[in-house]
C-alpha cells in the first residue's frame, strides 16, 4: 500500500514535469473538495486545465507488478467535473476550463526508472472547446514614446506608470503587478490609502466585464514604497498592470495613466490631472486621462495628452497601436473674461473707484470702510475685473490648485476671487484637514482674497494669514509631513466704520459710546492691517445720488487697460530685482531705487512730520505714490503723487 502511494506521488511528479515542459503554468497540486480531488490545476495560456494523473508500472523483466485502470469510469469523471467546477468557483474563474488525462507508465530497469507519458486532452470540461486561447501580439520596439509602442512581453510581471499627489505636485508611481499561481487573492502594497485598496475591487469588476477575469495570486506593488498613495486615480494603471501581467496587453512604453474605473470599465473624472500634465511634460512622456478631464489638460501648454472614455477603448488602442484621441490645446484668449460686476454699473464712489484702480495697478492690499449697504462688497468684487488677465504661467498655477481638488475652471483669464466669511474655520481658510486640501487663501492665489466684516474675524485666524500673505506661500502640516501651497493674493478687507456701522453716515446716526469707538479702532489696527497699503471710505449714497442718470461711468475694461500699462512699467523696472509690482518691493529697494525729485523729498519729509508717519508708513506711502506715478505714466514721483498717496494712509497704523 505504501509502495503504491509512493509510486503515485512519483507519477504525479513526472506528470508535473511533463506539463511544465509544455509551457503550462501549474497553479496547484492535490486540491481536495468534498466532491472529489484535482491532481494538478494548470494554465495553458488563457485556459484553465485540470489534469487527472494515472500512474501504472510496466512489466519489468516480464513480470507485472501492478496494473491500474486504463480508463476513467463515468462516476470518476463526474467527480472530476464537480471538483473542477468547485475550483473555478473558488478562484472566480469565469472562462472555459477542461480536464485532461495524463497517464504515466513507470518502467523499472534494475535500479533505474524510466517513464512514458500518454496525454489525452479534453476528456471533459466547461464551455468545452479546445482552442488555445493565446493572446496575439506583434512585437515592436521602435524606441519611440508614441502610444501603444510595445517594448517586450513580460511573463506575469508588469510595470505601468501612474501618479499620486503631494500637495499640488504630482509624483510618478510605478505600478508593478505580479500574477502567480495559487488561490485567488489580490494584495496591494506600497502605502496605499483606503481608496487605493478599493481600486482592487473596481479593477477586478471592470476586467471581469471585459472578459479578462483575474485568477491566481496577484500582487500589486506601488513604488516608491515610502510615499503614501491616495485616490482612485490609480484605478486605471492598476487595471492596465493586471492586463499586462495576464498577457492580454503587451508591456507598455513609458506613459502616465490616470482614471477612476466604473464597474463596467468606463473612466470617471479624477482630480490632479493638471499636476500630472506638468509632470508628463517634464518627463517628456504621454499622459492618458479620462475624457471628462480633457478640457483641463488642454489648458496646459506643451503636453502630449490623450483622452480615453473607457478601459475597453484604451485596451483596443494599446493592442492595435492605433492613435488615441489627442487632446488639443484649449487656451483661453488674451481677453477672455467671465462675467462679473462691472465698474460701468457702479454709481458714484469716485474716490473708492480711484483707490481700487491704484490697488489693482500696484497689487496693493486695500481696506474699504463704510456703513452696511454702502456697496463695499460690490466694489471689492469689481476690483477683480480690473486686474490684468492671468498670464499663461499664472493660469497654470491657478489650475493646479483647482485640479488637486477636482474643481473646474471656467473663468478664462479672469483672476480668482474668493470671499471668506468671519465664521470660516482655520482649515477652510489656510488649508489642511484630514484629506489635506488647500484653503481659500490658496484658491485665491493670483487673485483677490476678500475678507468681509473684517473686524469680526478671530484674531488667531487673521494672525495665521499674515505670514502667508507676506510670503506668497503657506505651509500646511499633517502627520506625514508638510505640504506647501501658493498664496500670493491681493487682500481686500471690508469693515464698518464703527460698531453700530453708522459713523459718518448721512442718514443714520451713530449710537456708539466713546469707549465703543475706541475699542473698535483697536480692532481696525493690528497685525493684518500692517499689510494694508490703501484705506478708503465708502460712503453710503443718498437716494437722489443712486437715482441720478448722469453720464455712464467708465467700464472695467477701460480701467483695466490703464492698470495693464502701469503693470508693464513696473515689470520692466523691477524685473532685474526679481519683483513684478510696486507692492512686492522690500523697504531696501524703496529707499535706494525710488526716483524722487528734491521737491518731492522735501514735501514728504514735511508731511510725514506733520502727520506723524512712521518709517514703515513712509515706505508704504512711497510705494503707493510710485503706482500713482505709473498710472500717470510719470517716471519721477511728484509731490502730487505723494499727496494723493497720503490720503489713503491708514490713520490708525501710521
Ligand atoms: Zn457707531
Amino acid at each position: 500500500m505504501t509502495e503504491n502511494l509512493e509510486l503515485g506521488n512519483l507519477g504525479e511528479n513526472f506528470a508535473a514535469q511533463y506539463i511544465e515542459g509544455l509551457g503550462w503554468e501549474i497553479f496547484e497540486r492535490n486540491v481536495s473538495f468534498s466532491v472529489g480531488e484535482i491532481d494538478i490545476a494548470a494554465m495553458n495560456g488563457e485556459q484553465l486545465v485540470f489534469v487527472e494523473v494515472r500512474t501504472r508500472t510496466a512489466p519489468s523483466g516480464g513480470e507485472t507488478v501492478q496494473s491500474a485502470e486504463d480508463s476513467i469510469g463515468p462516476k470518476k469523471l463526474r467527480s472530476l467535473e464537480l471538483a473542477g467546477g468547485c475550483y473555478a468557483e473558488r478562484h472566480c474563474y469565469g472562462g472555459n476550463w477542461r480536464i485532461d488525462l495524463v497517464t504515466v507508465t513507470l518502467t523499472v530497469k534494475g535500479k533505474d526508472m524510466d517513464f512514458e507519458i500518454e496525454h489525452i486532452r479534453n476528456i471533459a470540461g466547461m464551455g468545452g472547446n479546445e482552442t488555445e486561447n493565446e493572446p496575439e501580439f506583434e512585437l515592436v520596439n521602435d524606441g519611440s514614446i508614441e502610444p501603444g509602442g510595445v517594448e517586450f512581453i513580460s511573463e506575469g510581471v508588469s510595470n505601468v506608470g501612474g501618479i499620486t499627489l503631494h500637495g499640488i505636485d504630482a509624483i510618478r508611481v510605478e505600478i508593478e503587478v505580479e500574477i502567480t499561481g495559487g488561490l485567488f487573492s489580490i494584495s496591494i502594497v506600497g502605502l496605499p490609502d483606503i481608496s487605493v485598496k478599493e481600486s482592487r475591487e473596481r479593477a477586478r469588476a471592470a476586467l471581469r466585464t471585459m472578459g479578462y477575469p483575474l485568477k491566481g495570486r496577484i500582487a500589486v506593488n506601488l513604488a516608491p514604497a515610502d510615499l503614501p498613495k491616495e485616490g482612485a486615480l490609480l484605478d486605471l494603471p492598476i487595471a492596465l498592470g493586471m492586463l499586462c501581467a495576464q498577457g492580454v496587453l503587451p508591456s507598455l512604453s513609458p506613459a502616465l495613466y490616470m482614471g477612476e474605473l466604473a464597474l463596467d470599465g468606463r473612466l470617471r473624472r479624477v482630480r490632479g490631472v493638471v499636476p500630472a500634465a506638468i509632470l508628463a511634460r517634464k518627463l517628456n512622456i504621454p499622459l492618458y486621462v479620462p475624457h471628462e478631464n480633457s478640457y483641463e489638460v488642454g489648458l496646459v501648454r506643451g503636453v502630449c495628452a490623450y483622452s480615453v472614455s473607457s478601459l475597453q477603448e484604451l485596451v483596443q488602442v494599446l493592442r492595435s497601436r492605433s492613435e488615441p484621441n489627442k487632446i488639443s490645446a484649449s487656451f483661453p484668449d488674451e481677453d477672455s473674461f467671465a462675467e462679473g460686476p462691472d465698474f460701468a454699473d457702479i454709481k458714484g464712489q469716485a474716490a473708492a473707484r480711484r483707490a481700487l484702480e491704484i490697488a489693482a495697478a500696484g497689487h496693493h492690499n486695500i481696506l474699504l470702510v463704510g456703513s452696511p449697504g454702502s456697496g463695499k462688497t460690490l466694489l471689492a468684487k469689481a476690483l477683480n475685473g480690473i486686474l490684468p488677465p492671468l498670464c499663461d504661467e499664472e493660469l497654470t498655477e491657478v489650475l493646479l490648485i483647482r485640479s488637486t481638488l477636482g474643481m473646474n475652471w471656467n473663468d478664462g483669464r479672469r483672476r480668482p476671487f474668493r470671499t471668506v466669511h468671519f465664521t470660516a474655520s482655520s482649515v477652510s481658510v489656510c488649508g489642511g484637514g484630514s484629506s489635506l486640501r488647500p484653503g481659500e487663501i490658496s484658491l485665491a492665489h493670483r487673485g483677490v482674497l476678500f475678507l468681509d466684516e473684517f473686524t469680526e474675524f478671530r484674531r488667531d485666524l487673521t494672525e495665521s494669514l499674515r505670514q502667508p500673505i507676506e510670503d506668497g506661500k503657506i505651509f500646511v502640516s499633517r502627520a506625514a509631513g508638510t505640504v506647501e501651497y501658493p498664496s500670493r493674493v491681493l487682500l481686500a478687507l471690508a469693515a464698518n466704520p464703527c460698531a453700530c456701522g453708522h459713523s459718518g453716515d448721512p442718514v443714520y446716526e451713530c449710537i456708539c459710546s466713546a469707549r465703543e469707538i475706541e475699542r473698535y479702532k483697536r480692532k481696525l489696527s493690528g497685525p493684518m492691517l500692517d499689510r494694508i497699503d490703501l484705506q478708503i471710505s465708502v460712503p453710503r449714497l443718498l437716494p437722489e445720488e443712486l437715482l441720478s442718470f448722469g453720464e455712464a461711468a467708465e467700464s472695467s475694461e477701460d480701467i483695466r487697460k490703464r492698470v495693464c500699462r502701469a503693470r508693464t512699467l513696473q515689470q520692466n523696472r523691477w524685473n532685474k530685482f526679481g519683483y513684478n509690482c510696486n507692492a512686492e518691493l522690500p523697504e531696501k529697494i524703496v529707499r535706494r531705487n525710488f526716483d524722487l525729485s528734491s521737491e518731492s523729498r522735501e514735501f514728504l519729509t514735511r508731511m510725514a512730520g506733520k502727520l506723524r508717519v512712521s518709517g514703515r508708513g513712509i515706505s508704504r506711502v512711497l510705494k503707493v505714490a510710485r503706482t500713482i506715478a505709473d498710472l500717470a505714466g510719470d517716471e519721477k514721483i511728484l509731490p502730487s503723487h505723494i499727496a494723493e498717496s497720503l490720503m489713503y494712509r491708514q490713520e490708525s497704523t501710521g
